[in-house]
C-alpha cells in the first residue's frame, strides 16, 4: 500500500533506539524526510546512518533532551514546520509510590506529558494552515491498565491522553489527525526495567520474570518494534485522516478488555 506521504517531513523524537527508531525507519521507507532526536550523539548518528542506508531517506539528527524546553527548541529550530510529529521520550523509572517526590512527578510530567503537549502546540497551527498533519504520541498500555510499579507513567501519560482527546477533535476538520499508540511489551532496552524491578521484588531471575511476562500475552511473544513502526507509519499516512483521538493498543492481546 502506498501510504501517500513520500516527500513529507517528520520529527521523530527519542529515536536512536527502540520504538522511536522503528517509527523513523518505517517513515523513512515511505520516503519521508526525517529529523530524529536523542540525547546520546553516538547511537543517534549510527541510527541515522542505518536508516539512511536502508531506506534512502534524508535524515537530520538533533542531539537534544526533548523533556526540556531547550531540547524542544533545538528540534523545532531544525524543523519548525513538520507534516508529521512522533512524540516519544524515555519512560519514568519504576518504583513505589511512597518514594516519589514532587521533583520525580515533575520530571515524569515533563518527559511523558508536557513535552508532547509543547511540541503539538508549536506545530499544529502550521499543520492546520497546510491542511495536512499527523501526530502520533507513543504512550503505553499503562494508560488502559495501570502498571503498579510504573505509577509515574500511569499518571503522566493519562494527562497527555486527556489533552489529546480534546485537541484532536478541535483540529480534525483541517486534515490533522492526532492519535496515541500504546505499546505493550516490545523487545527494546526499556522492557528490561520493569523486569528488573519485579525480579528484585520477587527474588526470581530476570529470565523467569520475562517468561512470566510472556505467559500473560495471548499472542505468546514479545512484540517486534518493526511492527510498531509500521503501525505508526500508517497512522501518519494519507489514509488516516478519519482516525481521530484514538488510543491504539499494540499488546498482543495482553490487556483483557472488550474495547
Ligand atoms: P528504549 O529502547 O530505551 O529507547 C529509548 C529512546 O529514547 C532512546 O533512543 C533514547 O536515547 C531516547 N530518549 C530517552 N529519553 C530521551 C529524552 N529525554 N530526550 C530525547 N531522547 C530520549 O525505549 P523504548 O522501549 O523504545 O520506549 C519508548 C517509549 O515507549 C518509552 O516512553 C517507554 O516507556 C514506552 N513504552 C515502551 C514499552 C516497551 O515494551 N518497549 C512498553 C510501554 C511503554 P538517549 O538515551 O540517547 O536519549
Amino acid at each position: 500500500m502506498d501510504l501517500g506521504i513520500a516527500g513529507r517531513t517528520a520529527i521523530v523524537n527519542a529515536a536512536s533506539k527502540g520504538l522511536g527508531r522503528a517509527c523513523a525507519m518505517s517513515l523513512g521507507r515511505e520516503g519521508v524526510n526525517l529529523v530524529i532526536s536523542a540525547r546520546g550523539e553516538e547511537v543517534l548518528e549510527a541510527t541515522a546512518k542505518e536508516i539512511c542506508d536502508t531506506t534512502g531517506a534524508n535524515v537530520q539528527t538533533i542531539v537534544a533532551d526533548v523533556a526540556t524546553e531547550a531540547g524542544q527548541d533545538a528540534v523545532l529550530a531544525a524543523c519548525p514546520n513538520p507534516d508529521i510529529l512522533v512524540n516519544n521520550c524515555g519512560g519514568p523509572p519504576p518504583g513505589d509510590f511512597h518514594d516519589w517526590t514532587r521533583d520525580d512527578w515533575i520530571k515524569a510530567l515533563d518527559a511523558n506529558m508536557l513535552s508532547a503537549i509543547a511540541l503539538i502546540t508549536a506545530t499544529v497551527d502550521g499543520m492546520i494552515e497546510r491542511k495536512f498533519g499527523r501526530v502520533v504520541n507513543i504512550t503505553s498500555v499503562a494508560v488502559k491498565a495501570p502498571i503498579p510499579v510504573l505509577g509515574l507513567s500511569n499518571g503522566a501519560r493519562a494527562g497527555l491522553t486527556g489533552f489529546v482527546a480534546g485537541i484532536s477533535r478541535q483540529v480534525a476538520q483541517h486534515n490533522v489527525a492526532i492519535n496515541n499508540l500504546l505499546p505493550g511489551l516490545f523487545g527494546t532496552d526499556r522492557v528490561m526495567a520493569p523486569a528488573r524491578a519485579q525480579s528484585e521484588q520477587t527474588g526470581k531471575s530476570i529470565e523467569e520474570t520475562m517468561a512470566g511476562f510472556v505467559s500473560t500475552i495471548p499472542a505468546g511473544q514479545i512484540g517486534d518494534p518493526a511492527d510498531f513502526g509500521e503501525m505508526c507509519a500508517f497512522l501518519c499516512s494519507a489514509h488516516a485522516s478519519y482516525i481521530i483521538g484514538q488510543n491504539i493498543l499494540m499488546d498482543g492481546g495482553q490487556t483483557n478488555v472488550t474495547m
